[in-house]
């Protein structure tokens, strides 16, 4: 489905953002993998996609809180590809805390990582993908972009914030052949979520079954984790050429969370 087309997957070194590479890469995309990890590690990732579906896998590992090393892999990718079609905005980072004790250097890191990332990519991409008419940008943002959760004031005013962006840039560039939409999870078991259920479980005195079902999936009327895969046939589905009607939309994949 997307044999010759270049996609950008910022934050595909685990999780949500390696599904996401991994299905882009399966539906013939050439795939430029972003995030931080061992090096081997990654290798072993980029060589692996690129063998298992015959095409070009480059990663860059910039650090998407700095506008340079942003700049620098976009003007990197541009080069080689000549345009990112497809544009998913996936890296984030989480800090739990009270408003009171957050500590400001985290604010600031959630903010650039999960907000800022996607402007720089996006402003960066679009005069390629308008000269094409064709250009494909999904933000992976969360439920957590249309309700609020307490101790998660920096994650939940970013998030609010890539949807307003994905509307904003949507209208803009409406007439060009490119569509930009929010995906908005709930709870996904990636390594990220994992790790927290045995502390928990310590932590409040109870089963991990019970983490999972009263404490993580307790917004989540189907007391299912979202999977990684669902989220990433969703992104794959919005790059298809059947979603060029489905722009400036956030949508949700949370298991009834924000119909409540
Ligand atoms: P994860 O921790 O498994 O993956 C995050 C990725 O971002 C990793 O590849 C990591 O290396 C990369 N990353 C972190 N900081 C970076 C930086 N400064 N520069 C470049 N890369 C960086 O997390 P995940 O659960 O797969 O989350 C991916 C996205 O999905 C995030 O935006 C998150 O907010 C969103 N999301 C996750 C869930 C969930 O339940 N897991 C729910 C809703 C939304």
């Amino acid at each position: 489905m997307f044999i010759g087309k270049t996609a950008l997957v910022t934050g595909s070194t685990s999780g949500i953002g390696l599904g996401i590479a991994t299905t882009l890469a399966a539906q013939g995309a050439n795939v430029i993998l972003n995030g931080f990890g061992d090096a081997h590690e990654v290798e072993r990732l980029r060589a692996g996609l690129a063998e298992a579906h015959g095409v070009q896998v480059r990663f860059d590992g910039a650090d998407m809180s700095k506008p340079e090393t942003i700049e620098a892999m976009m003007g990197k990718a541009l080069a080689e590809f000549g345009a990112i079609d497809l544009l998913v905005n996936n890296a984030g980072i989480q800090h739990v805390a009270p408003v009171d004790e957050f500590p400001v250097e985290r604010w600031y890191a959630i903010l650039a990582i999960n907000l800022s990332a996607t402007f720089h990519t996006v402003r960066l991409a679009l005069p390629a993908m308008k000269r094409n008419g064709f250009g494909r940008i999904v933000n992976i943002a969360s439920a957590h972009a249309l309700v609020a959760s307490p101790y998660k004031s920096a994650y939940v005013t970013a998030k609010h914030g890539v949807a307003g962006f994905t509307k904003t840039v949507a209208l803009e560039v409406a007439e060009c052949g490119i569509t930009v939409n929010a995906v908005c999870p709930g709870y996904v078991l990636t390594p990220l979520v994992e790790k927290q259920i045995p502390d928990t479980a310590r932590a409040r005195g109870i089963t991990p079954e019970a983490v999972v079902r009263d404490v993580l999936l307790a917004a989540q009327p189907t007391k299912k984790f979202v999977t990684v895969e669902q989220v990433a046939a969703l992104t794959a589905f919005l790059c298809s050429d059947d979603a060029a009607p489905i722009t400036g939309a956030v949508l949700p994949i949370e298991g009834g969370w924000t119909a409540q």
